[in-house]
């Protein structure tokens, strides 16, 4: 859980400008998964392989142990206190540890291991007894490269030989060095910087090749760009390509079959979330206060388990959570203003149960796993940027994955025509009937 911010990077600059209203930020959500999650991501879907060589072999595997590891690598899975290989890992490791070496391109959501999978490939491929890069990681921010260092160190604690550098901003080399590390993990304008203006290490001498977090890489100005530029440098004939996205769309396919030659294409298909064993309601109010109301006479009525509140903005999310609070209630508040580190002890507070309410914005839209949490409030309905009902959001809000099966209620609160129409809409597209509740009448949600 071990996180270091030094410094602001470009992704915490670009949400202090955003609106009151908070979008979440790819790379912001990404990270804050990886430092909350406790395990992998439970997924019974089947793994889907492409292959554009059909002369590429394939192979899965059930336990690690099938992969010939050097022992000492081995040893490091299993001090991680992995058992046996994860869905993706099934397939992805015989792939990356091939011998002659193939190309891969693997889409899952996060959680399911493709770290894990990539670190063990690029510790596999260390030649300690040379002494210079042959293999280097890019990730999209500071605190990405900085998390998947700490697996690869946890991962190697039994490997002491081999050597690791960070390539991310604060880090320096003199010029006229020539680093001797044997796997550089970096962002990718500073590997531009060190790999090409300086000229501290050569590209051309990479074995292995691993672009994590391409969806998250696009979002951002101009890495997409210098992540090609790098690409170039390699040596495609000897450098094993390996590219990463909890995302698939054609944005993010397109760039991997820059990047990517003969590549075999794993994916497994996110989990969907859905509504069942959801009891959805909704309540008419007037205005503000009287749903201020309503948020009372719930709260009142959730003896076990947790509640979470969403609100459009952050001036709103404000307003409640100093209200419920002068009313002596315990609520915790999430929003973009937060920082990385606020957010996390924010949910780790909520997840302890120390506060029963968390009112928050869409900086939390998905998969928080908290699994006592049994009521969702939409304070307000979620809605596009043309005010039209968002029902992707709703859904990432109010639905659960099969893992939490378990029942859960769902309040929206209408305080407007408007907002009805939103309802109404909602309940059109998921075809699951949303309830008129009175909350005065507390037998209601019981
Ligand atoms: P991703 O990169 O897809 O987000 P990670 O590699 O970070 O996934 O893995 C998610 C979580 O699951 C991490 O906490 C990791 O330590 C754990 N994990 C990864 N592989 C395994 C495995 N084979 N067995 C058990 N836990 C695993």
């Amino acid at each position: 859980k071990k996180i270091e911010c030094v410094e602001i990077s470009n992704s915490d600059e670009a949400e202090k400008k955003s609106e009151d209203s908070d979008k979440p930020n790819p790379a912001d959500a990404s990270l804050l998964a990886k430092i909350i999650r406790k395990g992998l991501v439970e997924n019974k879907n089947d793994i889907e392989v492409q292959r554009k060589d059909p002369r590429s072999p394939l192979y899965s595997i059930k336990s690690f142990e099938a992969l010939n590891l050097d022992p000492n690598l081995l040893k490091g899975v299993y001090e991680m206190g992995f058992n046996a290989p994860s869905k993706i890992q099934e397939t992805a490791l015989p792939a990356l540890l091939a011998d002659p070496p193939q190309n891969l391109i693997a889409q899952s959501q996060s959680g399911t291991g493709k770290t894990a999978a990539f670190v063990l490939a690029m510790l596999s491929r260390v030649d300690v007894t040379k002494k210079y890069p042959q293999v280097l990681c890019l990730s999209p921010t500071y605190e990405l490269a900085i998390q998947t260092g700490e697996v690869a160190a946890h991962m190697a604690k039994f490997c002491p030989e081999i050597e690791m550098k960070y390539a991310v901003s604060g880090e320096v080399v003199p010029r006229n060095t020539h680093l001797t590390e044997h796997i550089i993990i970096g962002t990718p304008g500073k590997v531009l910087d060190w790999a090409v203006k300086f000229r501290v290490f050569d590209l051309k001498k990479l074995c292995a090749f691993v672009l994590d977090e391409a969806d998250v890489m696009i979002s951002m100005q101009g890495h997409q760009d210098q992540c090609i530029r790098i690409h170039k440098n390699l040596n495609a004939a000897t450098c094993q390509m390996m590219f990463f996205s909890a995302t698939y769309d054609q944005q993010v396919m397109d760039f991997a079959e820059l990047i990517v030659k003969n590549p075999i294409i794993i994916r497994l298909k996110r989990e969907e979330e859905s509504l069942d064993n959801i009891r959805q309601y909704y309540v008419r109010c007037n205005n503000p206060d009287e749903k201020y109301t309503a948020i009372t006479n719930i709260y009142g009525t959730v003896g076990i388990g947790q509640a979470i509140i969403f609100c459009h903005t952050r001036r709103t999310a404000a307003w409640l959570s100093e209200k419920m609070s002068k009313d002596g209630h315990a609520v915790a508040v999430l929003s973009g203003d937060l920082t990385v580190e606020q957010r996390i002890s924010v949910l780790d507070r909520f997840r302890e149960g120390k506060e029963k309410v968390l009112i928050t914005t869409n900086v939390l839209s998905r998969g928080i796993d908290v699994e006592q949490v049994t009521i969702v409030v939409n304070f307000d309905l979620p809605i596009d940027m043309n005010g039209k009902a968002d029902c992707e959001t709703y859904l990432h809000r109010i639905g659960r994955t099969g893992r939490f099966g378990k029942s859960g209620i769902a309040i929206n609160l209408v305080d407007s025509e408007k907002s009805m129409g939103v309802c109404k809409a909602i309940e059109q597209h998921f075809d699951r009937k949303i309830h008129l509740l009175d909350t005065d009448d507390s037998d209601e949600i019981e």
